[in-house]
């Protein structure tokens, strides 16, 4: 059975691929079975060149790959490159890694204790459609650095910039069997993955529904999992913060990737005595958003990734929006950016809506402030704006998220750890955190009595 893979702001088919079903995965658990001794046992130093050698391949096939992603998911070529640009910082963050990753010695009595970091074997890598490179090389980049081999599945929707990376990563030498992708369905490639016996871990990023479907499935063989699942992160805005900066960056906290984004600020929170002052700004900066053709350079917000998506996201927005931004006409899955008034218990504030819309809701001081912010199931970022530090910091420790930042919207860097708190799942990715989910530890005593 083919897939046709649909460039989003035009709904033209941009390829047609073969889709794998249960016995090519099985074929393909059992190509990095075979794979996994001799990448293993391959020196640190090599590894470490391999990866290196990846970074530099992605460096070299920049443009082409930004475009690639610009294309499959709608992404502003602007940002896309940015999005490239990390993933070749990925690399070279777990190349220099590889070496750096080792064991200790524990002083115990009657001999020497010593740690080693093991590979798991083969890992399953399965990856959404919002950020399908990017998040690719969160877990390759561990897991290759670890010694795993690896069977990646990208979404549907997106799987053509994880074939150019499985591409490349055969360029550099690394051998054939260690990076294995597979394009198919999660009902069928995933769920396979899932319940493998010859998988060793799987490391997901996905929905929370979803989530907890491979967390069951994995309990079948105890396997390890990673969950990097949904969010509902709150951009706090106090009365003391640069009103000015905060509302300037609101709309990139949410809008950003037309808000298919987990880390998005979709809850704004706003203390009531600067409400209205923060919206006049806000709906400026807004309006200021510029929507349309992905590959145009000025483009700050593309299209939705599907027609299907679109009728999701509308389906959060009903009654009156406090603005509506416009969306160009003809083909293509848009979805206007959207500010709405919203109290912490309704629909649009508690469910992920994944689109370019956000809820404002007014608090009234510090203290409520943290329990809007953590009155979710979710816990996986949020940002902080006030100029007073101690606040700053206090509510940072008061917040259930596993990744916030003040006066700041940032989210992800390769050297630092991101994942969730609560729904939003365990496990940490990037950073030197994420080759413990990689990689077991294995205790070795040795007698010298
Ligand atoms: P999804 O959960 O529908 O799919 C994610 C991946 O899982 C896809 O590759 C899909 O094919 C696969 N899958 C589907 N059913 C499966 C099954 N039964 N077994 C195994 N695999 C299966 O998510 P999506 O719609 O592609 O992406 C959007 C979601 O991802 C949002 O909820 C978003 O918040 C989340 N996300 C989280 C992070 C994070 O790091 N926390 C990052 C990006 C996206």
């Amino acid at each position: 059975m083919t897939v046709t893979v649909i460039d989003p702001a035009t709904e033209e088919p941009i390829a047609e691929l073969e889709q794998a079903g249960a016995e090519e995965t099985d074929e393909a658990v059992a190509r990095a079975k075979r794979a996994f001794p001799s990448w293993r046992a391959v020196a640190p130093v090599d590894r470490a060149r391999l990866l290196r050698r990846l970074a530099t391949l992605v460096e070299e096939h920049a443009e082409e790959l930004a475009l690639i992603e610009s294309r499959n998911v709608g992404k502003p070529i602007a940002g896309a490159r940015g999005e490239v640009a990390m993933v070749a910082n990925v690399f070279h963050f777990y190349a220099g890694a590889v070496e750096k990753h080792y064991g200790e010695t524990i002083p115990v009595a009657g001999g020497v204790d010593l740690t080693f970091r093991e590979p798991l074997g083969v890992v399953g890598l399965i990856v959404p459609w919002n950020f399908p490179l990017n998040i690719s090389s969160w877990k390759l980049g561990p897991a290759l650095a670890c010694g795993n081999t690896v069977v990646l599945k990208p979404a549907e929707l997106t799987p053509l910039s994880a074939l150019r990376l499985a591409e490349l990563a055969l360029e550099t030498g690394i051998p054939e069997g260690v990076v294995n992708v597979l394009v198919g369905k999660g009902s069928v490639v995933g769920a396979r993955l899932v319940e493998h016996p010859d998988v060793a871990k799987i490391g997901f990023t996905g929905s929370t529904e979803v989530g907890r479907d491979v967390m069951q499935g994995a309990a079948g063989t105890i396997k390890r999992v990673t969950l990097e699942l949904g969010g509902k992160s709150a951009n706090v805005v106090f009365e003391d913060a640069d009103l000015e900066r905060a509302a300037a960056g609101a709309p990139y906290a949410v809008f950003d990737n037309a808000g298919q984004d987990c880390c998005a600020r979709s809850r704004i929170l706003i203390q009531k005595s600067v409400y209205d002052r923060f919206l006049e700004l806000l709906v400026a900066a807004t309006k200021g958003v510029r929507v349309g053709d992905p590959q145009d350079e000025r483009t700050e917000m593309g299209p939705l990734i599907s027609a299907q998506h679109r009728d999701t996201v509308a389906s959060f927005v009903d009654g009156d929006v406090l603005f509506r931004g416009d969306v160009p006409g003809g083909p293509g899955f848009w979805y206007p950016a959207t500010l709405v008034e919203a109290r912490n218990d309704d629909r649009i504030a508690r469910e992920e809506v994944f689109g370019p819309v956000a809820a404002l809701i007014p608090f009234a001081d510090e203290d409520e402030a943290i329990r809007l912010a953590n009155d979710t199931p979710y816990g996986l970022s949020g940002s902080i704006w006030t100029r007073d530090v101690g606040r700053a910091l206090r509510v940072a420790r008061g917040i259930d998220a596993g990744v916030l930042s003040v006066n700041s919207n940032s989210s992800v860097r390769h050297s630092t750890p991101f994942g969730g708190f609560k729904q939003s799942g365990f496990g940490r990715e990037l950073g030197m955190h994420a080759l413990e989910g990689y990689s077991e530890v294995k205790n070795v005593f040795v007698g010298t009595d």
